[in-house]
C-alpha cells in the first residue's frame, strides 16, 4: 500500500511536512513498515483543501489533514477508522480532468528518479534516440498540433522546424519557467511535482533540433522547484540520461539552471535571453527571432514548462492520439490555476474545448455566495469575461475572439461583490510596476492609465477622462515594443467592453 502525501509548496504552507513525518511514525507504530510505504509526492491539484493524502490502490483521499490526524489514517489501514477528513476522489473537480502534463503529479516522488523511471520515464527519450531521426521527431510534434502553452499559442512544431533548419553547430534549448501572472502557479507545480518530465521533454527537443545544451530559467521565488530540478539533473546525469552520450548514444545534452530575480518582463523571450547572458532583462526588437539568432547569437528554441511537459506523451502515444484531443485549432489539454471567489480552488488539467461554465460551475463548484460575475483569464495580458459568456469554449481562438486570451493558465473567478474597475486598476498597477521602461508608450502609458483608473475610483473623473482612458489604452497597445506593453491595456479594454456601466457610474456628474 502506498500512502501519497503532497509535499508541494501549497500543502507545505499548511504543515504537510509534519503530516508526512507523523504518517511515517504511525506506520512504524502500527508495525506496517513491510506493507505500507509513505511517499512524498507533488501536487494533487485540490490545493484549497490541502494538505492532501491519498491511499493507493484504494484511491481514498484525505483533505485538510493535520499532523494530529495522520495516525488515524494509518490506523484505518490496520482495521481502525480514520477521522472524518475523508474527501471524495471521484469529486467533479477530479473526475472532469484529463491529465497529460500532470499525469504523474501526486503519484511520482519528484526527488527520486527511480520513481519516474518506474512510471515509464525516459522511455520516450530512448525511443527518439534509437528509433527516430530528428526530422521525424519534429514532424511528430508538428502533426500533433501542440501550440505553445506560455501564452502566445505559436505552433510548437513549426518553431522546432525553424530552429532545426538553421545552420550552425551550436544551438540552444531554453525552458521558460519565469511564471509571473498573479494567481498562476501551473509551472511551479509541474516543476515541483515532476521535474524529470520537463527535462526529458527538453532533451527530446535538443535531439530534434540539433542542440546539446539546454537552460531552464526559473524565478528565485520558486526555491522548492529549483531544489528539485537540481536534484533531478544530478540524478539524470548519474543514470546517463543527461550529459555525454545519453543512453550510450552519440547524443550529448546537458542542462543548466538559471535563476531569475523575479522581473515579470523576463518571461518575454528576448528579455529572458538577455538575462541568461548576464545582462539586464530588457526586450529587444524582433526580428531577428531567437530561432535565428538567440542565446549568444545562436539559433535557440524557447518553450515554456507546460509545453515541454507535453512532449514525452506525444512521442509515446503518437501525434494522432494527441491531435484527437481538443478542438480543430487547439489540441491537447491545458492546465489552469483556478482561483478567486470559487468553492474549489486548485490546479486543473482539462481538454481544450471544455466550456468556462463546466470549469467554473461543475469542477469549481461555483462561487460560495451569490453569482459568478466574471472570469479573468490570461493574467495581466488577458481580459475579463462576463458570466453571460460562460458557455465559451476554452481554446486559443474562442478566448481571443471575446477579448481575452488563454495566457499561461491563470483563471480568476469573480463574484457580484467585485468591482471591475478595481480589477482593471489592480492589473494596471502590476504592469506599471513591471514595465522595464525601455519604450515610452509602456513606461509612461501604464503610469497614466493607472492614474486615470485611480481618479475614476475616487469619483473625480469626467467623461473626457474616460475617453482619454480608452484612447490611451489603444495607443499603448498599438505602439509598445513587447508583449507586456501591447497587452497591458487588455484588462481595461475588456472591462470597458463588458462592464461599461461600472465605469459610467463612477463619473463626476455634471452640475
Ligand atoms: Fe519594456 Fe514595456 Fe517596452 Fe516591453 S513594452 S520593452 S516592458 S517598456
Amino acid at each position: 500500500i502506498k500512502v501519497h502525501c503532497c509535499t508541494s509548496t501549497g500543502c507545505r504552507s499548511a504543515n504537510a511536512t509534519a503530516v508526512m513525518g507523523n504518517l511515517q511514525q504511525a506506520v512504524e507504530n502500527e508495525n506496517l513498515s513491510d506493507q505500507v510505504e509513505v511517499i512524498g509526492v507533488g501536487c494533487m491539484g485540490f490545493c484549497g483543501r490541502g494538505p492532501l493524502v491519498q491511499i493507493d490502490p484504494q484511491d481514498d483521499l484525505y483533505e485538510e489533514v493535520t499532523p494530529e490526524d495522520a495516525p488515524s489514517i494509518i490506523e484505518a489501514l490496520n482495521g481502525g477508522s480514520a477521522k472524518s477528513i475523508k474527501g471524495d476522489a471521484q469529486h467533479p473537480f477530479f473526475a472532469r480532468q484529463m491529465k497529460i502534463v500532470r499525469q504523474h503529479s501526486g503519484k511520482v516522488d519528484p526527488e527520486r528518479i527511480e520513481s519516474y523511471i518506474a512510471l515509464g520515464g525516459y522511455q520516450s527519450l530512448f525511443k527518439v534516440l534509437y528509433e527516430m531521426e530528428p526530422v521525424d521527431v519534429v514532424g511528430e510534434i508538428q502533426q500533433s498540433g501542440l501550440r505553445g502553452r506560455g501564452g502566445g499559442g505559436y505552433p510548437t512544431g513549426l518553431k522546432w522546424a525553424t530552429v532545426a533548419k538553421m545552420p550552425g553547430n551550436q544551438k540552444y534549448v531554453i525552458c521558460n519557467g519565469d511564471e509571473g501572472d498573479p494567481g498562476a502557479f501551473m509551472d511551479r507545480s509541474v516543476l515541483e511535482s515532476d521535474p524529470h518530465l520537463v527535462l526529458e521533454g527538453m532533451a527530446i527537443a535538443g535531439y530534434a533540433i540539433g542542440a546539446n545544451h539546454g537552460y531552464i530559467y526559473v524565478r528565485a521565488e520558486y526555491p522548492l522547484a529549483i531544489k528539485r530540478l537540481q536534484k533531478a539533473i544530478q540524478q539524470a546525469k548519474k543514470y546517463g540520461l543527461l550529459g555525454s552520450q545519453v543512453f550510450d548514444s552519440p547524443f550529448d545534452f546537458k542542462v543548466d539552471i538559471r535563476i531569475g530575480a523575479g522581473a515579470f518582463v523576463c518571461g518575454e523571450e528576448t528579455a529572458l535571453i538577455q538575462s541568461i547572458e548576464g545582462g539586464r532583462g530588457n526586450p529587444v526588437p524582433r526580428p531577428p527571432y531567437p530561432a535565428e539568432k538567440g542565446l549568444y547569437g545562436c539559433p535557440t528554441l524557447i518553450n515554456n514548462v507546460e509545453t515541454f511537459a507535453n512532449i514525452t506523451s506525444i512521442i509515446r502515444e503518437g501525434a494522432d492520439w494527441y491531435a484527437s484531443i481538443g478542438t480543430e485549432n487547439s489540441k491537447g489539454t491545458k492546465v489552469f490555476a483556478l482561483t478567486g471567489k470559487i468553492r474549489n480552488n486548485g490546479l486543473i488539467e482539462v481538454p481544450m474545448g471544455i466550456t468556462l461554465r463546466e470549469i467554473v460551475e461543475d469542477m469549481g463548484g461555483g462561487v460560495p455566495d451569490g453569482e459568478v460575475k466574471a472570469v479573468q483569464t490570461g493574467g495581466p495580458s488577458g481580459g475579463c469575461i462576463p458570466a453571460s459568456m460562460l458557455d465559451t469554449p476554452v481554446d486559443y481562438d474562442s478566448l481571443r475572439a471575446i477579448g481575452s486570451m488563454m495566457g499561461s493558465g491563470g483563471m480568476v473567478v469573480m463574484d457580484h461583490t467585485t468591482s471591475m474597475v478595481e480589477i482593471a486598476q489592480f492589473y494596471m498597477e502590476f504592469c506599471r510596476g513591471e514595465t522595464c521602461g525601455k519604450c515610452v508608450p509602456c513606461r509612461t502609458g501604464t503610469v497614466q492609465l493607472y492614474a486615470l483608473l485611480t481618479k475614476l475610483l475616487k469619483r473625480q473623473a469626467t467623461a473626457a477622462d474616460l475617453e482619454k482612458l480608452e484612447a490611451l489604452c489603444l495607443m499603448v497597445r498599438d505602439t509598445s515594443l513587447c508583449g507586456l506593453g501591447q497587452s497591458a491595456p487588455n484588462p481595461v479594454l475588456s472591462t470597458l467592453k463588458y462592464f461599461r456601466q461600472e465605469y459610467d457610474d463612477l463619473l463626476v456628474q455634471p452640475a
